[in-house]
Formats: C-alpha cells, structure tokens, sequence
C-alpha cells in the first residue's frame, strides 16, 4: 500500500513537472499576418524620451543604420540554419561595440563616474539561461552571459567573480575607461535625462523553430554603487520558452523587476491564452502603466509573430523575418 501511493504520488509529480509553466498546452496563436516566415530577428536598442525634434536626421540615421547593420548580422546567421543564440549574440555584440547604445561601449556612468555591466541570455528550448552583474571589465557582457549559460553550473555571476570567471573563459577584459563616452560623462554629470537610454536587446526564431533572447546594459546613468537592474534577471529583462515566446526589455528596471514583465508575458500567454501581441500590451500598456514603469520590450512567438509595443516617446527598434517584411523605428510612427 505504501508503494502504491508513493508510485502514484510521483507520478502526480512528474504529471504536475511535464505540465508547469511553459508546458505549451496552449497554442498561442498562428501567424497572424500573411506567411509564416521559417526565422525572425527582432531588436531593440533601448526606449525613453526619444523625440523627432530632439534627434537630429544624422543622429537618426545614425542610429538606423546600426540596427540594420546589427539586423542583418543575426538574419545573415539565421538564413543559413544558425541557432536563434547565435543571431541574438551577433546582433547585440554590434550594438555592445558601438558607442550609440548604453551597452558596452558607451554605457552610462554610475553615481561613482565608472561603467558596471548587466547582461543575460536564455535559450527556450532548454531553458537554459546565464546572466553577469555589476562586471568592470568584461569587453562584451554579452559573452559573459553566454559563458556562464553554457559553461558554468550558474545561472547568474556578479562582479569580481564574474570578471575571474570570463578570464578563465579567455574572454576579452579592458580597462573600464574603453567603456567611457564624452556623451555618457556629461549625461550623468549634468542629469541630461534624453541621454540614459541605449539598453540593447535581441529576441530570436531560428529555422529549428527554437526562440532566444538576450539583453544588455549599462544600467541607469547616475545609478548607485552596486545597484542591479532588470536586464540579467530572467524573467524580468530576458525571457525565452520555445512554447510561448522570447521577450528582451528595456525601461525602468525597478518597475521591471517587481512585475516579472517578460515572464509575466509569457505566462498570460500560457495561462490566458493570449496572443503575443495582447500579452504583450497588455503587461506594457496596461499593467506597467498602472505601476508607473515606464520602458517596452521586443518579443516574438513560436509562429513568427513580432511585438514591439513600448510606453515611452520611442523605442530604437527593428525586425527581419524570412518573408522579407522588415522595419526599423525609432518614434511613434
Ligand atoms: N532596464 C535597464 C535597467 O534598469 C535600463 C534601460 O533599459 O534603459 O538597468
């Protein structure tokens, strides 16, 4: 008799572990416009109080240029069968080097005039995921995240540590100065509130039909000594599950964190049965509203669906799919 409830008793444990969250019991939505395209790319390069009469048309195409350039970088590896990891990787190591974006190079200061890193990434089919915080030295953040994701028994790394882990990894380390900006310093400096945003992020369909996102940053311009954000917290910045969808964000990490915002997505997805596109709004435009948190993510589904929605002025934003539909935004349009 003890044998038998303890066999039926696993088995309720293992029925309960196959049909947890991202169990994929719903089907969450076909394409919803036109075909179905066999990979997608989806970017963002940060949201805030981005307005056309506060941008230049060179800054603008500055930035527009960027995206493209770091869109066809993870298009060129996905129409070749590469893994959705590979293109979020190669997308958001463009952006991470270049100083247009609060990632990387030109990441904003702390209180303290130093640059402290966040990112992470996440695999939806394994659900894998690898995140560093706080790090001084790690040339792209972007690779640290990877590493710790695949070779390290962690899901998260910070400081120092994170920093002695990327160098057993052969990682490139600089000097935090490679990290600084003219533009960033007077930022923090004179609080110029239209130059803190820049997180970059990537989500990913590759042509196997498995999802991933990644996210990077330099956090918020004039953040305390050892304050971590929302972007290497799974769940809140970055999120991934082949069932539902792959979510990167950008905004107020506080806000972000305390309302799990890509997961939560992902979860009105499963649970609700919602679409991409009203999970989507409905955490951003609704939910994060009534908190207060400001910001918006870039996201797609396991059809192809794309959803960028965002509650700031703008969002630097961008997406490939196969079908060769393709936009880059910066404004409400
Ligand atoms: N979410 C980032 C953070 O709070 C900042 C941003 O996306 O602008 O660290």
């Amino acid at each position: 008799m003890k044998n038998l409830s303890a066999i039926r008793f696993t088995l309720i444990i293992i029925a309960a572990l196959h049909f947890s969250a991202c169990s994929g019991r719903q089907d969450t939505g076909r394409q919803t416009h036109g075909e179905t395209p066999s990979y997608v790319i989806a970017i963002h390069g940060g949201a805030g109080t981005l307005s056309r009469d506060r941008m230049t048309r060179e800054q603008q195409d500055e930035y527009t240029s960027k995206l493209n350039e770091a869109l066809e970088a993870g298009e060129d590896i996905l129409r070749s069968g590469g893994t959705g990891l590979e293109a979020v990787r190669a997308a958001i190591m463009i952006m991470e080097d270049s100083p247009l974006f609060n990632a990387g190079k030109g990441a904003v200061f702390t209180n303290q005039l130093r640059v402290e890193l966040d990112a992470s990434v996440m695999d939806g089919k394994t659900r894998n995921a690898g995140a560093i915080a706080g790090v001084t030295d790690i040339k792209n953040p972007i690779l640290g995240a990877i590493a710790v994701m695949e070779n390290s028994p962690h899901v998260m790394m910070a400081g120092s540590g994170a920093s002695t882990f990327a160098a057993e990894q052969e990682l490139e380390l600089v000097e935090n100065s490679y990290f600084h900006t003219r533009r960033r310093l007077d930022a923090v400096k004179r609080q110029i509130d239209a130059e803190k945003q820049g997180t970059v992020g990537a989500v990913a369909l590759d042509t196997h039909g498995n999802l991933a996102a990644g996210t990077s940053t330099g956090g918020m311009s004039n953040k305390r000594y050892g304050r971590i954000g929302d972007s290497p917290v799974i769940g809140a910045g970055t999120w991934a599950c082949n069932t539902t969808c792959a979510v990167s964000a950008t905004g107020h990490g506080e806000y972000f964190i305390r309302n799990v915002v890509s997961y939560d997505i992902s979860a009105l997805m499963e649970y609700s049965g919602m679409s991409l596109e009203e999970a989507s709004n409905h955490v951003i435009n609704n939910k994060l509203v009534e908190a207060g948190g400001t910001g918006g993510v870039v996201a797609v589904d396991r059809h192809g669906n794309v959803s960028m929605p965002f509650n700031t002025e703008g969002m630097y934003r961008g997406y490939i799919k196969s079908t060769g539909e393709k936009e880059i935004l910066i404004f409400r349009d």
